[in-house]
């Protein structure tokens, strides 16, 4: 059987093709950093400060995928917390001679404050993550055309 394969045939799998390992995980990173939705690239996840669109306004998918899905974000918002405190603490007290009162009190209003203004990027990099590993189906590349 012979399959009739046009130059446009051929250009949509080429950018199909293209879309795959290194490229779509930089491209989901992208979109997570610009709280997007992972699937089409183009819909908000936020329609406020803290409160998420239940599904995509522009592909429809539903952001939460099952109950209690973002807990998984809490690990990325924690992580990088810890992170940031841990290797600053020491090198401020240490390296730059930071005086430990006002370094303890600083450390205590980051650690506080900090997680809050993470939240909104540690639920779409959890979002993307998820993509990542277990893939929604209508994923589209950087440059493939809508449906
Ligand atoms: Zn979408």
């Amino acid at each position: 059987m012979t399959v009739a394969c046009t130059l446009q045939d051929r250009v949509r799998h080429a950018e199909r093709d293209d879309y795959t390992g290194e490229m779509r995980f930089w491209t989901l990173l992208k979109r997570s950093l610009l709280l997007r939705c992972p699937v089409c690239g183009e819909g908000p996840l936020f329609c406020g400060l803290f409160v998420m669109h239940e599904r995509c306004p522009t592909c429809g998918i539903k952001f939460e995928r099952e109950p209690g899905f973002f807990l998984g974000s809490i690990y990325i918002n924690y992580g990088l917390t810890s992170l940031i405190a841990a290797v600053a603490y020491p090198l401020l007290l240490f390296r730059y001679r930071v005086p430990e009162t006002p370094l303890m009190l600083g450390s205590l209003a980051f650690i506080l404050v900090f997680p809050l203004f993470f939240f909104r990027h540690s639920r779409s990099l959890w979002l993307g993550f998820d993509q990542w590993r277990d893939p929604q189906e209508g994923e589209r590349g950087e440059h493939s055309q809508r449906p």
